[in-house]
């Protein structure tokens, strides 16, 4: 998620930050900011929108600085800056990074989520500690002030150790001007060191003009930066010795973390955002408060609404909220079709909008055409502030963090594993089920992640089976109930990135027609995970193979080409996904396909 870059040394810190900003771009982001020493304190200067206006708005305020102190560009060699992209707080001027303490005495930049932040925010407001921002980052900035009594070491290991959560920072303190901290937990974070001077940032683009040798720093690693010389540290106070590393690769490999496309990176990504997701569920903040008010007596109807492969994740979610809920109706609706079809819906009925960017212009007018009939809604949204998220009158983040391909892939998970932690709230609300069973299956869901770390391992195995494939000119993906949601969605991963043309079928229904397709060289991707329907999936696979096509079987069974870990099938599509994404991932590599940027698509539909 956005971008660090923190700089010391002898050259002129702005422009050598305003340049890293720009090179973390890529990241995504809503608002930047700047923090730097006057010669009299600690000044930020921060503004919603591109760095461009940053930009603007610094060279305004240093060059028509009329103070006594020294506010020539020239005269500042430290500087940190930051690009933010908004978990907590809408993206706006106060909620950009830097943040500082009340005194003004430190300066903070964050990347990550601080998942505690409401109980640290209510200690320090009991100590009289005052609040400018809704993030939940300044917090970390207070908690530093409040501890600081002139120990950088001990305050930064204090302040670590109260953190939960996800962090990057870059700290700075008022009266060690010259100096940067910098410390990380499940964020990244470099170091690099040059010959004029020593950086800290989230990502080497942003120091690779300045060097390639670079420290990757551990979890919980404090880093002390000098002008001259940097220093390690363990969260005990320690010094420590770390060992550099020379990078070979050009910004633009780089900026994609070392793979071929942003497709792949995000990709493997996603045990960290289905975690992220999770944790921002279950654990603490704004999306444990919506879920903890939401009470689901009152409706007695709910219709999930959305486009592309949001639709998908809803069609997915409809057999967990009817297993789990038994819910009397639930509904998917494509929100084109949904905004036009004068929808029987009341205030009753609970709408349930899924959307990446929030911005989907035929999702905005499901959500509209629904508030209009008085149903209630309800959004999972991926930016924060965004239209939908805004609107609807309850919203829940997927914590995916910026998604730069245009193909969907973890901000997909994360509106899955959203939908899974619904129904089952939803069921217990309901008394469907159990609290027994209601916390067995939040301990299956809490262990998708690492499931769904243990198929990228097999990732040279998929790409194989993958490679094999971009021979075939039509290729159908067959499921039965869960497992056909989700052959939906790796048919049009594979569509949309490879341009092969490709259909997902149920199971049951390829004999109504379909089966004609099926000749010598078609291509049948079957998922078989729904353990009472194995041998019926089994049969379909018969058929088609029968009939001459080539099959690759991907389920939980050990006679499938893709053996994925167990799992309670109801979260399957969550093991699935990431194989059926890898697979039409690397058939689009193997023609050399622009994967990142498909044909005719646009990340955001914000047009009819
Ligand atoms: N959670 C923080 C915020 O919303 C940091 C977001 C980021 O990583 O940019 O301000």
């Amino acid at each position: 998620m956005c971008g660090i870059i923190g700089y010391t040394g002898s050259q002129n810190a702005v422009p050598v930050i305003i340049e890293g900003l720009k090179k973390l771009e890529y990241r995504g982001y809503d608002s930047a900011g700047i923090a730097y020493y006057d010669g009299n304190g600690i000044n930020v200067l921060k503004r919603k929108g591109r760095i461009a206006e940053l930009e603007q708005y610094i060279s305004e305020t240093i060059h028509n600085c009329q103070s006594s102190v020294n506010c020539q560009l020239s005269t500042i060699n430290c500087s940190l800056g930051h690009t933010r992209w908004a978990t907590h707080g809408e993206p706006s001027d106060i909620n950009s990074h830097p943040h500082v303490g009340n005194k003004r005495n430190i300066a903070v930049v964050h990347n990550g989520i601080i998942e505690n932040y409401k109980q640290l925010k209510e200690y320090l407001q009991n100590k009289g500690v005052g609040f400018a921002s809704e993030t939940d980052s300044e917090v970390i900035a207070q908690l530093a002030e409040y501890y600081y009594n002139g120990d950088i070491l001990e305050t930064v290991i204090k302040v670590s150790n109260r953190l939960e959560g996800s962090y990057a920072l870059g700290i700075m303190f008022c009266d060690k001007p010259d100096l940067l901290v910098a410390v990380k937990k499940d964020n990244p974070l470099i170091i690099g060191v040059s010959k004029h001077g020593n950086f800290i940032a989230s990502d080497i683009p942003a120091v690779l003009k300045h060097t390639n040798k670079v420290f990757y720093l551990e979890d919980k690693e404090i880093v002390i930066l000098y002008k001259e010389r940097v220093e390690f540290y363990g969260i005990d106070g320690e010094p420590i010795t770390k060992t550099s590393e020379i990078i070979s690769w050009s910004v633009d490999d780089a900026e994609k973390g070392g793979e071929p496309h942003f497709m792949l990176k995000e990709i493997k990504e996603q045990p960290k955002t289905l975690r992220d997701t999770i944790n921002s569920l279950i654990k603490d903040g704004e999306n444990k408060k919506v879920l903890d008010n939401f009470n689901i007596i009152r409706y007695n109807k709910i219709v999930i609404t959305a486009c592309g492969s949001a639709y998908n994740a809803g069609f997915a979610a409809k057999y967990v909220f009817e297993r789990l809920c038994r819910f009397p109706s639930v509904e998917v609706e494509l929100a084109s079709e949904f905004r036009y079809k004068d929808a029987v819906i009341d205030d009753k009925t609970l709408v349930i909008l899924i959307s990446q960017s929030g911005e989907t212009a035929d999702t905005i007018a499901a959500m509209r055409e629904a508030r209009a009939k008085n149903a209630e809604t309800l959004a999972i949204v991926n930016v924060v502030g965004s239209t939908i998220a805004k609107e609807a009158d309850y919203c829940i983040y997927t914590a995916a963090g910026p998604e730069i391909a245009v193909a969907t892939t973890k901000a997909f998970s994360a509106q899955l594993i959203t939908l899974y932690i619904l129904a089952v709230k939803f069921a217990l609300q309901l008394n469907k089920i159990s609290p027994e069973l209601g916390n067995s299956l939040m301990e299956e869901i809490v262990s998708v992640p690492e499931k769904t770390a243990l198929i990228l391992e097999q990732v040279d195995e998929i790409q194989k089976h993958s490679s094999a494939c971009v021979v075939y000119k039509s290729i159908f993906f067959i499921g039965r109930n869960i497992d056909y949601a989700i052959a939906l969605e790796g048919s049009l991963k594979l569509k949309e990135i490879s341009y092969i043309h490709s259909e997902a079928y149920a199971g049951g229904e390829l004999k109504h027609g379909t089966i004609s397709l099926i000749e010598d060289g078609t291509l049948v991707v079957a998922i078989a995970n729904c353990k009472n329907l194995h041998s019926k999936i089994m049969s379909n696979v018969e058929q088609v193979a029968s009939r001459g096509a080539k099959v690759i079987i991907v389920g939980n069974s050990p006679e499938s080409d893709i053996v994925l870990p167990d799992c309670n099938e109801l979260f399957s599509p969550s093991l699935s996904v990431i194989v059926l994404q890898l697979f039409g991932y690397y058939v689009a590599a193997n023609k050399g396909l622009d994967i990142d940027k498909p044909r005719n698509l646009a990340k955001s539909v914000t047009v009819e």
